[in-house]
């Protein structure tokens, strides 16, 4: 089965939406198989943002991604990748429609409450880098 790796980034951790925002995955009929509520150290947030380390925001976008700790889940499900990236809305909240997470929670496109694997590359590197082997949990919802 496909599995994508979410973060519940830190504008909607201090907001206290954690719990929204796993309901409407939970509601989407995706099964959550690891959780982690964790501070993501800096050498992390530079191969998992990799592709924008040379931008002129990365050095504010680390800032922000370490200034709570964040929600770090991975989900399980059919064609949950792409679904989950659906759910989520473009990655600039301004432009999200509403009835999307970052529609509904995100400020701008930095602050947008939630990061979700683009693909299934992306999906197994991050999944590494946050989870070990045993703190992966099979079972049927
Ligand atoms: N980001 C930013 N400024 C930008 C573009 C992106 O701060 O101009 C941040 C934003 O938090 C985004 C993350 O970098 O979610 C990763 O960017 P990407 O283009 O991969 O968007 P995503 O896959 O998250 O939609
Ligand atoms: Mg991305």
């Amino acid at each position: 089965m496909e599995r994508t790796v979410v973060l519940i980034k830190p504008d909607a951790v201090k907001k206290g939406i954690i719990g929204k925002i796993i309901t409407r995955l939970e509601n989407a009929g995706f099964t959550m198989i690891a959780a982690k509520f964790l501070r993501l150290p800096e050498d992390l947030l530079d191969d998992w943002y990799a592709h924008h380390k040379d931008k002129s925001f990365f050095p504010e976008l680390k800032t922000f991604m370490t200034s709570t700790p964040v929600m770090a889940i991975l989900w399980e499900g059919k064609d949950v990748i792409k679904k989950v990236r659906e759910i989520c809305g473009p990655t600039d909240s301004r432009k999200a429609p509403k009835g999307t997470i970052r529609g509904d929670y995100g400020r701008d496109v930095q602050e947008n409450a939630i990061h979700a694997s683009q693909d299934a590359h992306a999906a197994n590197k991050e999944m590494d880098l946050i989870f070990l082997p045993h703190e992966i949990h099979e079972y049927n919802r």
